[in-house]
């Protein structure tokens, strides 16, 4: 069961990673899987927060995509989440929509 503390966060970094305008299908799917996999890692006893040096890896990835735009969100034009990633990456159960966070 998530603490009251942890929905909150959960949910506000759901909210910043959602604030993008209408979510597509995939958003939707893609943000249901997050929740799960949030919802998971609480039932294991395991923090929703990503660790420093996943977070670190992540944006060692994204800084090098060509989907990340200076406004931080990566680009839905191009195949991309539309999501703000100062957000995504705190988010322990949050992943790259290429799967180019694979190896971290
Ligand atoms: S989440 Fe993936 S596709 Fe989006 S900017 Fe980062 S590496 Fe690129």
């Amino acid at each position: 069961m998530m603490t009251a503390q942890q929905l909150r966060e959960a949910g506000g970094v759901l909210k910043a990673i959602a604030s993008n305008g209408v979510p597509s299908v995939k958003q939707v799917a893609d943000a249901a899987r997050v929740v799960a996999g949030t919802a998971t890692r609480v039932a294991q006893g395991k923090s929703i927060h990503a660790p420093a040096q996943v977070i670190a890896a992540r944006w060692a990835i994204c800084s090098d995509c060509p989907l990340l735009l200076p406004s931080g969100k990566c680009d839905r034009a191009q195949g991309g989440c539309n999501c703000y990633m100062p957000a995504k990456h705190k988010l322990a159960a949050s992943f790259c929509p290429l799967r180019k966070w694979a190896a971290v």
